[in-house]
């Protein structure tokens, strides 16, 4: 009988894209997957550290998985990811129960991991591919192109990995290394690979995804030739830095009907000062206009951002500069956080002067302005036609299908549909960030 892994993710899409890849590398070593520890023999936790919380998360479920150890000292217990690279040998000193470490650049070589692991060693493996000088690396092992998962109708493909851009309060640098992109050809062949295997949407993934190029291949040829593939209806992309976003990327998303209307692109902070300080390297003004162009063209476009408030040093007057910045750009949702100081980090040398009652008023201000905005921005969906790629039965509502409009809207819509269908719907209500909706028509699958 197969043997039985768990696999839990924190953090971001690229986690998530590594677990599933994980999931294939695993399964060709023997393992079948399991919905709970209790009965896992492999346990692997990949973790992130972009934010304190989820590293606590991490210390805390480890700290649950050490009485599974205890109860049966046959399971094995792994860390890998963001947490694991940045920790190294500290985990395997702090927690005994754990026997595997591993960075986000050798989950491919679990099988090796493991084998070790099975000979009694307890294994850390840190260490960084090498990175070539022109900064082009087909980092996905041949064996594994043809490996990963459909998670639903969706599937992630990782075009680079890494990030040069040294963002002040921002850990992956030092966690995920220098940036290296993908061949065209070598992605393009996942990608028919992942869309044969069911994937209807497909997400590309980078630390800083418009800053994709290998030789000639640019982040716009790329997204250009994605979006043409027969039988893939979506192509999302995370998470774009605006100071390598352009107006033609713009045009291309506006053109592209299988380009999805939505932008998740971080601005951080409002005010020019900080944005420097944080080493963004653009302007608030700059990035607005960039967004104003979007806009301009493609005005059913959903945006969504990235922000921090606290960051050292900034002032009320600052503050009021990112809340000018909710209100002009129009986001749909944000994801806003306090600053707190990463390990390794530039930041982390500076005071975190702003203090936490500061922090969380802030914090509570920017929440309840994007509140409105939101229930603004919702509010006019109403009534509209959009078209839903259908995900998930609802967990408690019989007849009921979930799903992402074009602009990632999750949705609910009545109705008996399989995942993977595309259903034109009328929207009928929302509440807070879900809308409801009714199907206009039968069901077009693609
Ligand atoms: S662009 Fe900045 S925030 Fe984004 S991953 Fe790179 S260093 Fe971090």
């Amino acid at each position: 009988m197969a043997q039985k892994a768990y696999l839990q993710t924190y953090g971001c899409q690229m986690n998530e894209h590594d677990s599933l890849k994980m999931k294939g590398v695993l399964e060709t070593d023997g393992y079948a997957f399991t919905d709970t520890p209790d009965d896992a023999s492999l346990i692997i936790v990949n973790t992130c550290s972009v934010r304190h919380n989820p590293e606590n998360k991490v210390y805390s479920l480890l700290g649950r998985l050490r009485k599974l150890k205890e109860a049966n000292p046959d399971v094995v217990i792994g860390v890998g990811g963001c947490v694991a690279q940045q920790e190294g040998e500290s985990i395997l000193r702090r927690e005994k129960a754990v026997v595997l470490v591993f960075g986000p650049d050798n989950f491919f070589r679990l099988p090796e991991m493991l084998a070790r692991v099975r000979e009694g060693e307890r294994v850390l493996m840190t260490q960084w591919q090498k990175r070539p000088g022109d900064h082009v690396q087909n980092f996905v092992p041949e064996e594994w192109i043809e490996s990963g998962h459909v998670d639903g109708c969706k599937a992630y493909i990782a075009i680079t990995k890494g990030c040069d851009n040294f963002c002040t309060f921002c850990v992956v640098p030092y966690t995920r290394g220098r940036e290296v992109s993908r061949d065209l050809d070598n992605i393009l062949r996942e990608a028919r690979y992942l869309i044969n295997e069911g994937a209807k949407e497909i997400w590309l993934l980078g630390q800083n995804v418009n800053s994709y190029r290998a030789g000639d291949v640019g982040f716009y040829e790329l997204l250009d030739a994605v979006s043409q593939l027969d039988g893939l209806a979506r192509v999302r992309f995370t998470s774009p830095h605006p100071n390598d976003w352009n107006d033609r990327l713009s045009d291309l998303m506006a053109e592209r009907d299988t380009i999805c209307n939505q932008l998740h692109i971080p601005f951080q902070a409002g005010s020019d000062r900080l944005l420097q300080v944080m080493n963004r390297q653009h302007t608030i003004d700059e990035y607005l206009r960039k967004i104003e162009y979007m806009r301009g063209i493609n005005p059913a476009i959903e945006l969504s951002t990235d922000l921090i408030v606290g960051f050292p040093t900034e002032t009320e007057a600052e503050f009021a500069e990112t809340l000018r910045v909710l209100e002009a750009a129009q986001f749909t949702q944000i994801f806003p956080f306090k600053y707190s100081p990463r390990p390794l980090t530039k930041a982390s040398d500076m005071n975190d002067d702003v203090p936490r009652e500061v922090k969380e008023d802030r914090l509570a201000r920017a929440i309840a302005l994007q509140a409105e905005i939101t229930d603004k921005r919702m509010a006019r969906l109403v009534g509209t036609e959009q078209s839903v790629l259908i995900d998930a039965a609802h967990a408690r509502r019989r007849g009921i299908m979930n799903g992402r409009t074009d602009g990632f809207r999750p949705v609910s819509v009545e109705g008996d549909f399989e995942i993977g269908d595309i259903v034109p719907v009328s929207v009928t209500g929302y509440s807070n960030h879900w809308l409801e909706a009714k199907p206009l028509a039968v069901t077009a699958s693609v």
